[in-house]
């Protein structure tokens, strides 16, 4: 099924993109006309504006990310089922699931580095004033509060490494923050259905070949919706958006956005032309729909089929390979998460005056990797998991406030690289096994 329907005047890429300009054109202005200094309560128009995004429009954007969630867990399992059933060996499991953990490692670890770079040479840190830091504090001291209780819950690496053989697929399977668990049950049982005779294992292939297959049919449906959906997130996340906040922390938003939007422009685009033969155009080209949905649900996971079905129908990445990859990618791989966290952490060291010493980088870098692995692919997944970076770097995990105002964006922005980088990997390696792509 075509993502694009050019009988119909514009194509579906060009209808969501101009969903999701128009949303963040009204939010956008309605905050500018309306919305309160930073502190104060919303009152008259913009108790009107913020009363109409949280009760009609949001519903309405949750509505549709519900919808792409909807279609996860049995594509995840299917698709790694498949994908892992379908290569026939044990052997050649072995090594695309290693290249797929190298590529993932190495462009984690990349993308932190390049953080790393620019906190320490922009320092936008220096930039907020203690009374400033205060202000944004008091404003924004509750969520941070709940974000905070949420890293307490989660548990140290030994427990996150036990976590991931669940003890009840099932339980894994509804638990958002679960999915290594269903990753590591659909792994194993695809392992043995390579051992197992193919007339055992056939029904089963069967079943979830037409479960994939109505998967993709039902979110071409919801595909359809995004114009509306994406608009609906986009003037949710606008309409509210601490431009006050964002003033106050400017240096920092551009030093993470900027990171971002380099990491993407440049570092995927460059791993694209070299490790897959794509040209920058056509990449993008390629991509339109792919970006604008991790952009407007800043989920991974809710973008997972359409990752898949930009690789295989845009692309051509055989179906076994974008299924093992994406699946993993979309828990596992998140280069743009792994940069906001090593920008973030660093900024609120400078903020708080703490002075990081080259091996507390290093710790900053390994920890970030490790946390973005370990983040759940929704939306703000990774901040419970970046109050445990600060408390081991010694940063008070309250500081957290600070970036919190403006996370929405990033949060979007970050989303992008984590699943283009997930393209790219499953480019790579359906180029090494021969495959010839569309490029
Ligand atoms: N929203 C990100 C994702 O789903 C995770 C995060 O960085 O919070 O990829």
């Amino acid at each position: 099924m075509e993502l694009a329907s050019p009988s119909k005047g514009l194509s579906l890429p060009t209808k969501i993109l101009l969903g999701l300009v128009l949303g963040a054109v009204a939010g956008v202005t309605l905050n500018v006309l309306y919305a309160p200094p930073l502190g104060q309560p919303a009152t008259g128009t913009y108790a009107g504006v913020v009363a109409f995004a949280d009760g009609v429009v949001k519903p309405l954007g949750d509505l549709f990310l519900s919808l792409l969630f909807m279609v996860v867990v049995p594509v995840v399992f299917s698709s790694l089922f498949l994908g892992v059933a379908g290569l026939g060996s044990v052997g050649k499991l072995g090594s695309l699931g290693g290249r797929t953990l190298l590529w993932f490692l190495v462009t984690t670890s990349v993308a932190v580095l390049l953080g790393l770079l620019l906190v320490n040479w922009f320092e936008p840190g220096r930039a907020v004033t203690p009374e400033v830091a205060a202000q944004i504090k008091a404003q924004y001291a509750g969520d941070a509060s709940k974000r905070i209780g949420q890293s307490q819950q989660a548990t140290g690496w030994v427990q996150m490494l036990v976590d991931i053989v669940p003890r009840n697929v099932v339980a894994a399977a509804a638990d958002n923050g679960k999915v290594l668990g269903l990753i590591f049950f659909a792994l194993v049982l695809g392992a043995a259905a390579i051992r197992a005779p193919r007339e055992k294992t056939k029904p089963l292939c069967d079943l979830c070949e037409a479960l994939y297959d109505l998967c993709v049919r039902v979110l071409g449906w919801v595909m359809q919706l995004a114009p509306y959906g994406v608009a609906c997130l986009i003037f949710h996340a606008t309409a509210k958006l601490g431009l006050d906040v964002l003033k106050l922390v400017s240096l920092y938003f551009a030093t993470a956005m900027g990171g971002l939007i380099v990491y993407q422009m440049v570092g995927i685009t460059l791993l694209a032309k070299a490790f897959a033969g794509i040209a920058p155009g056509r990449f993008y080209r390629g991509c339109r729909t792919l970006i604008v949905t991790a952009f407007s649900t800043s989920s991974s996971n809710a973008t997972l089929p359409t990752t898949i079905r930009t690789a295989t129908d845009e692309f051509g990445v055989p179906k076994e390979i974008a299924g093992f990859v994406m699946p993993l990618g979309a828990t596992m791989n998140m280069n743009g998460t792994a940069l906001f966290e090593g920008v973030s952490v660093l900024f609120m060291a400078q903020v708080a005056g703490v002075d990081l010493s080259l091996g507390q980088h290093a710790l900053v870098v390994g920890m970030a990797v490790l946390t973005a692995i370990g983040a759940a692919g929704v939306p703000g997944g990774s901040i419970p998991l970046l109050a445990i970076v600060l408390t081991q770097v010694g940063v008070p995990p309250e500081f957290l406030a600070l970036i919190l105002g403006v996370d929405r964006l990033v949060d979007m922005t970050r989303t992008v690289p984590n699943v283009t980088s997930d393209l790219v990997c499953s480019l790579w390696l359906a180029r090494r096994e021969g495959v010839a792509l569309k490029a």
